[in-house]
């Protein structure tokens, strides 16, 4: 762009801005290098940064205005590549089928026999990406309930890239509030914000706004029918939210740490989260369906506890499908209330 705007300057002149040109922007590639580089070693635990996909892109992310699919109706999780940007769902062709997930309901475990969902909550963080690499390999969709400003900002690029994988991908991209409050501690307009802000960022990065949400601890679902928990159910109601917690938490957000050395061995921190899905599969009825609660800003869970839940779902004879998916919402285009095209360019930073 910037040497066509000089077509009508002579020619030396022309040449001294294109190498000038060029110049700079080797530079600034370089600088970026260095920077991000820097930052991917930047650990305050200690423990080594694989996830060598975090390292991307520059302060700004940007996607090609959407054009008529050249290929007519992608796959489910595969989408429509169009200019080299993929864009997943929204090329979706036909009618898209009504929500069967209710707003303002509070959903515990599936409803479609044989499914059992996995979900991965507090994300994305820097084990993220080797978590995507896994259910890859595995072939599974899951749901990952997203925070806006947690661990780490949802703006950050690194944060964007992982986003935009899990959500090309064919994972369900659901809520978890902005900053991951106790939302019976809010007021109504306290939560709206939690959410809407989060809707934002969302629309910004992936162009979609999600219909699924987790509240943070589950917290707004457990005082049957107290006040506090009809003033976030709601809310939540009125946004549109489908809310869905779980009935198997492996605990690792209350017993696991990065920190090295662990305060458990692996060995300990495993036996106790699998007792945690055991305990609870053994109890049910024979197959009785599931929601699962994990975390994926834990390197073990990352790494020990999602390969093995997998494996031990998948002998049990289920169907390991989203959180939308295991209530009847098969369409992705039923996971969100909004879908289109992500922003062209995104803030990097997350706003005070
Ligand atoms: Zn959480």
């Amino acid at each position: 762009m910037a040497v066509e705007q000089t077509e009508k300057k002579p020619m030396q002149t022309k040449n001294k801005i294109l190498i000038g040109v060029v110049s700079a922007l080797v530079i600034v590639g370089v600088a970026l290098g260095v920077y991000f580089g820097t930052k991917n070693n930047d650990n305050k635990s200690g423990i080594a940064n694989n996830d060598k996909s975090l390292g991307g892109s520059p302060t700004t992310t940007s996607a090609a205005a959407p054009s008529p699919s050249p290929t007519g109706a992608p796959t489910h999780g595969n989408g429509t590549m169009i200019n080299g940007v993929l864009f997943p769902y929204y090329t979706l062709t036909g009618e898209a089928p009504a929500p069967v997930g209710v707003p303002g309901m509070v959903y515990t475990t599936c409803k479609t026999p044989g499914t059992f969902s996995i979900s991965f909550d507090d994300g994305p963080s820097i084990y993220t990406s080797e978590l995507l690499d896994l259910l890859d390999k595995e072939d599974i969709k899951v749901t990952f309930f997203v925070n806006g400003n947690n661990q780490q900002c949802i703006y950050d690029p690194k944060v964007q890239t992982v986003l935009k994988r899990a959500y090309n991908s064919g994972h369900q991209i659901a809520s978890h509030t902005w900053s991951h409050p106790q939302l019976t501690k809010q007021t109504v307009e306290g939560v709206t914000l939690e959410m809407t802000k989060l809707e934002k960022a969302f629309e910004d990065v992936l162009g979609v706004v999600p219909r699924y949400m987790r509240p943070p601890y589950g917290d707004g679902t457990f005082g049957n029918g107290n006040a506090n928990d009809q003033k976030v159910q709601g809310t939540l109601k009125n946004l549109g939210y489908v809310i869905t917690t779980w009935d198997i938490a492996t605990g690792d957000a209350d017993i696991d740490d990065n920190i090295i050395p662990h305060k458990l061995t692996d060995d300990a921190l495993m036996k106790s989260e699998q007792n945690q899905y055991t305990s609870v599969v053994n109890a049910a009825a024979k197959g009785a369906t599931h929601m699962a609660l994990h975390h994926d800003t834990y390197e073990r869970t990352v790494k020990l506890m999602a390969p093995w839940a997998i494996n031990y779902v998948k002998s049990l004879g289920y169907k390991i499908v989203p959180v939308a998916t295991c209530l009847g919402d098969e369409d992705p285009r039923t996971w969100y209330k909004k879908i289109g095209p992500a922003a062209a360019t995104t803030p990097a930073v997350c706003q005070k």
